[in-house]
């Protein structure tokens, strides 16, 4: 083995921590009532056999020290097992070529996951500035994005991210997106090395009410996903895999023997839509807008119990199948580029 070889895999047992998915939370406060700084979460996944493990602290058991005793009880091994930080990235600041060895793999080789934001005041907190003043932009997102003008925002939201624009003057929607907020703080030079991303969320078919919902509920899945597609589109050229995370609303709207009754009420309305469902709308989204995403080779779709979603398997295959012609088609056009050479060469 190589020097470098032995260096890459030093860095990379710093700073990919496996299988598992590095969370990572920028959203700051200094409100008494809820305190926060910047951290990350180690979110582990389901492992080969399909077992899944909760999300873990970021410090994982990691060396085990072994020494032989030879006491009067006889000989054993005594096994000690030392707990390590799952990512440290200490490392990179040892030397330029450390940094840039490092900073690749650190956002190359791991999975970034991402719960759907909450504008809820104590989810999305406040922060008193230095001047006096509170700092609370407001964290709802600009929809639908078929309003010219709400599409707008997005493209200033992502100037904002892209220029690193300072957090005081930051849109409040990507103020408090987990996942826009990670790419602010990023910075444009690490979006070229980002592959794979996690969103977790709900796909939401009821309206929020203070009364009923207490400031409990994320922000939806589907509407979420929606907004950063043309986000996504434009700032991540290299991103290859979407892992969704789906749970279907705990509080859908009334059930439909009453949609039943109401439509029994009023009359010459009974040629009404059927109510959309978690399955129609994740389907719709999964046939429409996730399959513009051109640069994304696989998709994986899951329940909260890391089961597939059958909805999404023809999607799934659908970015499988595209990514396989694209290399094939990719294959033949190197072919056909080396015999082009050879001939010129044995011409020459
Ligand atoms: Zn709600």
């Amino acid at each position: 083995m190589s020097v470098a070889e032995i260096r890459d895999l030093i860095l990379e047992w710093a700073l990919v921590p496996g299988s598992d998915a590095i969370q990572p939370m920028m959203v700051t406060s200094n409100w008494k009532k809820n305190w926060r700084s910047q951290s990350l979460v180690i979110v582990s996944c389901a492992d080969a056999e399909g077992r899944i493990s909760g999300a873990s602290d970021h410090v994982v058991p990691s060396i085990m020290i072994t020494r032989r005793h030879n006491e009067k009880v006889g000989e054993y091994m005594e096994y000690r097992c030392v707990n390590r930080a799952a990512i440290d990235a200490t490392c990179l600041r040892a030397c330029k070529s450390f940094f840039e060895i490092g900073m690749k793999k650190l956002y190359s080789k791991n999975t970034f996951a991402f719960n759907m934001c909450n504008g809820y005041i104590h989810t999305s907190p406040p922060t008193l500035l230095n001047n006096g003043h509170i700092l609370r932009p407001d964290p709802a997102k600009p929809f639908p994005l078929s309003d010219p003008q709400e599409r707008q925002l997005v493209d200033v939201g992502i100037s904002e991210i892209k220029s690193q624009i300072e957090l005081t003057s930051l849109s409040g929607w990507v103020y408090y997106d987990p996942f826009l907020r990670f790419l602010h703080t990023i910075g444009p030079t690490k979006f070229p090395l980002i592959k794979t991303i996690r969103f977790s969320g709900t796909v939401k078919l009821h309206e929020c009410q203070w009364e009923v919902c207490r400031g409990k509920c994320d922000d939806d899945l589907v509407m979420c996903l929606q907004l950063y597609i043309p986000i996504i589109q434009s700032l991540l050229p290299n991103l290859e895999k979407i892992i969704l995370y789906a749970s279907k609303d705990v509080r859908p709207d009334p059930p439909a023997e009453d949609d039943e009754e109401d439509a029994e009420e009023d009359d010459g309305n009974k040629d009404k839509k059927e109510p959309p469902t978690c399955e129609s709308r994740l389907l719709a989204l999964l046939e429409n807008e996730m399959r513009t995403l051109s640069t994304i080779k696989s998709l994986e779709v899951f329940d909260i119990w890391h089961n597939r979603i059958e909805l999404a398997e023809p999607t799934m295959r659908w970015f499988k199948e595209r990514a396989a012609r694209r290399a094939h088609k990719k294959l033949v056009a190197d072919l056909a580029e080396q015999l082009a050479g050879a001939k010129i060469a044995s011409q020459a």
